[in-house]
């Protein structure tokens, strides 16, 4: 008590903000054995073509099952784990799940087109000069071919270190591999930048598929970026549809591939709740409007 009162340097103790603290400390040592505990997971999200609601690709997200906390997200854990230098481990173990399930999906289904896999990246992989010949070893390992994989960076960790990005985009494109630009809005990628990137889709940030229904600028926005896509050569992705009035907006501004809750949440690949399938509500709603 003595020691919160007067000019101590106690006298900015935060409860709350020193069980945040705590909180972090532990789950950055806690991580370190998560691997081996079986403990990180990863689930996978429908990206389909709005047009046709086929499921043209799934992206990989990662979780990590903590025993006594419960669930707990990468918006959480990635953070910390790029700070202790195991994010590196971490991405690889996700790409080597990714790669696995990407063969157990073709095995059950070999008449299906091949799904494309799309998986995160964080800045601290994409400055790792080994990244590209690691990629490359495991899509080897799982005798997948190049095309299979997307790997997607957010714009604004892009920015971070604009040089070394475009180098390792274009050794991961020379492979064959497809880079997507996550959360693309959010960032401040100048024209001039994003044309001399190399890149193949650019993913449309949650927040404008949010502001998409109402009076919002929103519209025009989405539409000048789908106009600049076209233009670049790029694909294009919306994130986050939560809506039909979303969905319906969207395709009407020639999106043409999306995903969000509305059409699939990311799940397990053992759960069977992503499947090459559309969900019911989806094709009633494709045979409504084609009636
Ligand atoms: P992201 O790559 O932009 O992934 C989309 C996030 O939005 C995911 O959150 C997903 O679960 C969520 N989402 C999808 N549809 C909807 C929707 O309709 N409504 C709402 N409210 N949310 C939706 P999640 O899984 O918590 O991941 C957060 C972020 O963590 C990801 O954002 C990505 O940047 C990062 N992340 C995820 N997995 C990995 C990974 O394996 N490695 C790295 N480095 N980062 C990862
Ligand atoms: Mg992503
Ligand atoms: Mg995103
Ligand atoms: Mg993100």
């Amino acid at each position: 008590q003595a020691k919160t009162s007067g000019k101590g340097r106690f006298a900015f103790f935060d409860p709350p903000m020193a069980a945040a603290m705590l909180r972090r400390h532990d789950l950055k040592t806690e991580l370190a054995g998560a691997i081996e505990r079986r403990e990180i997971m990863v689930e996978y999200q429908p990206i389909v073509d709005l047009e046709t609601g086929r499921i043209s690709a799934g992206e990989a997200l990662v979780r990590w099952e903590h025993p006594v906390r419960g669930r707990i997200g990468p918006a959480e854990f990635i953070p910390l784990a790029e700070e202790s230098g195991l994010i590196r481990v971490i991405g690889r173990h996700v790409l080597e799940q990714t790669c696995r399930q990407a063969r157990l999906w073709e095995a059950a289904a070999p008449d299906d087109p091949p799904l494309r896999l799309h998986v995160n990246l964080s800045a601290a992989e994409l400055r790792d000069p080994d990244l590209t010949a690691g990629v490359q070893a495991m899509l080897e390992e799982f005798g997948l071919p190049p095309e299979r994989l997307a790997l997607e960076i957010t714009e604004t960790e892009l920015l971070d270190d604009a040089v070394t990005s475009a180098a390792r985009f274009g050794e991961l494109r020379a492979l064959g591999i497809r880079i997507a630009l996550d959360d693309f809005g959010t960032g401040y990628s100048s024209l001039s930048y994003l044309h001399s990137l190399p890149l193949d889709t650019l993913k449309i940030a949650k927040p404008f598929v949010d502001g998409l229904v109402g009076e919002g600028r929103d519209a025009s926005f989405i539409g000048v970026i789908v106009e600049l896509a076209r233009k670049l050569g790029l694909d294009v992705i919306a994130e986050g549809i939560e809506t039909p009035a979303q969905l319906d907006a969207l395709r009407d501004l020639g999106v043409e591939f999306g995903q969000g809750f509305l059409i699939g949440r990311p799940a397990a690949a053992g759960t069977g709740r992503f499947r090459r399938q559309m969900p019911a509500e989806f094709s009633v709603r494709q045979d409504a409007r084609r009636a």
